[in-house]
């Protein structure tokens, strides 16, 4: 299948470059910053990068890129690898930029030899103030004459560890007149006294992302670095300072950030979620992260699957969560088992029936493969409330009084009689079945419009039910004419305490995804167990969302 859709346009330029011979195999990185857990976007992203090598001969590298040591933490690193493995993707090597900050000071001290770069004492705020505007240009810093010697000393220093916070930067010597503001010398490297979390206190001085990017690509001999749209006016720097260094000539893609609606899919909101307490975790089932999408019972496979059908494009737009739902639901239905639950029980007795039986229900009619479960039928079972109707409206195909419907996997039934508290409220309704209706054995020659679930009242196994809806009440919370937790949707979780499951669910194990019949699609959640089960609801049986759809 995957030799049959076209190129996107990264792949087509990767396959002139093969076929042009420009490069003999190809090299792709995945490079996340570890400062929070990879969301829906970055599926994209790794799903292009690792994509290209699996289509193309060479191979795909996962690089952290810790270069700021304040934000980071190896929980991040942890919670990345095992979300990329589940995802499906094996990276061949696992590197770090700080694994370069010995080579990456190096070429530093390499522009400064080159008079390419010089110590400045502004702060950076003067030398934000002094960047001039897109239209004016910038005016240079009193310390940009510098000796090639000063610098070099104070570059050592500043390593060394001999100034404070702020107090010297270190700026590539370009252009303070450059038509594009990121050409107008830059700051390489700033010094922050903090603690990283994998080089602890060895450095004092980090590389800024210009810095370090470009040339851990290098390092790599990454053949096509790619990255998102909004990189674009950096990579006059990325080529400038390959250029200036005479290193591996890695070079620099870019392709459209890809958003959904109804979410934020920005660490730095979705952080400020979890610090906030406005969900559970990085892994509540509501987040738009790959840990909050297993937990909801996403399958890698339609995560794939949706990051194959938005493709790659070059204009940023915000993508529809009813495809990701469409996905997940499309591959739920081929994989999951049917099972029995009723939500809002309301009680069965069949007068003319007694003692119990086991019926045999398909798994799953979409896979003939997944065979059977026995069921127990008897006397007293539970339906859904709102699937009887006293006084019904005509085409109610439901149960009523003197209407037929059919249980599923058992017989046809009638009902006869509504029994009610003084309040009114139903709490018995009482019903013949037919014996020669049983489903697969039928011969009673009556057919019926509906068909309910049910569950036997003394077989019945409670559960706990999560539902979900959206995380925001809008398609882009992040409009910033409000705060985005403003557009917070309040009821984004709904709890059935107890719910009524048919038996075989006390086998469930975790991961196994189910449909429960006429309801949607559910798992297993982590906090589930063996006498309290907890199933999250993944997503409906139909598009079932219905806001004024703007
Ligand atoms: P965030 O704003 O969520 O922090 P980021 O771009 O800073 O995102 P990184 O960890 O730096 O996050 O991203 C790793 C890679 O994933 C980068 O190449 C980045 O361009 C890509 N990426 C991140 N978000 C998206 C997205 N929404 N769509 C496509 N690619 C993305
Ligand atoms: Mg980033």
């Amino acid at each position: 299948m995957a030799e049959e859709k076209s190129l996107n346009f990264i792949e087509e330029i990767i396959d002139t470059h093969l076929k042009d011979g420009v490069y003999p195999s190809i090299v792709t990185r995945f490079p996340p910053e570890p400062n929070g857990y990879l969301h829906i976007g970055h599926a994209s992203s790794i799903c292009l990068n690792f994509g290209l090598t699996k289509r193309f001969p060479g191979y795909t590298n996962l690089r952290f890129d810790d270069t700021n040591p304040v934000t980071e933490d190896t929980e991040y690193v942890e919670s990345i690898k095992e979300d990329l493995r589940w995802l499906g993707f094996e990276w061949k090597y696992e590197r770090y930029a700080s694994d370069y900050f010995e080579q990456l000071y190096a070429l530093a001290l390499t522009l400064i030899k080159k008079g390419l770069a010089y110590v400045d004492d502004l702060t950076a705020e003067e030398i934000a103030d002094q960047k001039g505007t897109p239209t004016e240009p910038g005016v240079n810093s009193p310390y940009r004459t510098r000796s090639i010697e000063e610098n070099r000393d104070l570059f050592v220093r500043m390593k060394n560890g001999e100034f404070s916070d702020g107090a010297k930067t270190l700026r590539a010597k370009i252009e303070m007149g450059h038509n594009n503001m990121l050409m107008r010398d830059p700051i390489l490297y700033r010094i922050r006294h903090a603690h990283h979390h994998r080089t602890g206190d060895a450095w004092c001085i980090y590389p800024m992302y210009d810095f370090a990017h470009g040339q851990s690509d290098a390092i790599e001999q990454i053949t096509h670095s790619i990255c998102t749209m909004e990189f674009t006016p950096h990579r006059e720097l990325y080529d400038w300072l390959i250029a200036q260094l005479e290193i591996y000539p890695s070079h620099q893609y870019e392709f459209a950030r890809r958003n959904i609606n109804y979410t934020v899919t920005s660490k730095r909101k979705l952080l400020q979620l979890v610090v906030e307490k406005k969900v559970a975790g990085w892994d509540d089932p509501r987040m738009p992260t790959l840990s909050g999408l297993r937990r909801r019972g996403y399958t890698p496979e339609s995560i794939r699957e949706f990051c194959e059908r938005i493709g790659v494009a070059k204009r940023d737009n915000l993508v529809d969560v009813g495809l990701l739902e469409f996905c997940v639901r499309e591959h739920l239905n081929r994989i999951a088992l049917r099972r029995m639950v009723v939500f809002d029980p309301v009680k069965i007795v069949l007068t003319n029936y007694d003692g119990e039986e086991w019926l045999s229900s398909e798994n799953n009619p979409e896979d003939p493969t997944a065979g059977h479960r026995q069921i127990p039928f008897s006397r007293e079972l539970y339906i859904e409330r709102e699937d009887f109707m006293e006084n019904p409206p005509k085409k109610y195909f439901r149960l009523s009084p003197g209407q037929l419907v059919r249980l599923k996997s058992a017989y046809i039934i009638r009902c006869e009689e509504v029994i009610k508290d003084p309040q009114g409220l139903i709490t018995e309704i009482r019903c013949a079945y037919i014996a020669e209706s049983k489903s697969g054995s039928d011969t009673s020659g009556i057919s019926v419009k509906g068909t309910l679930h049910w569950v036997s009242v003394s077989h019945a196994v409670k559960a706990e039910v999560r539902m979900y809806d959206r995380l925001f009440n809008v398609e882009d919370p992040t409009d910033e004419s409000q705060d985005f937790l403003h557009y917070l949707n309040p009821s984004s979780l709904t709890v059935l305490p107890q719910v009524m499951a048919e038996p075989s669910l006390l086998e469930t194990k975790s991961g196994d995804r189910y449909q429960f019949v006429r309801k949607g699609y559910f798992v297993l959640d982590k906090d589930s167990q063996p006498t309290h089960l907890v199933f999250n609801k993944t997503v409906g049986l139909k598009d079932g969302w219905n806001p004024a759809k703007g």
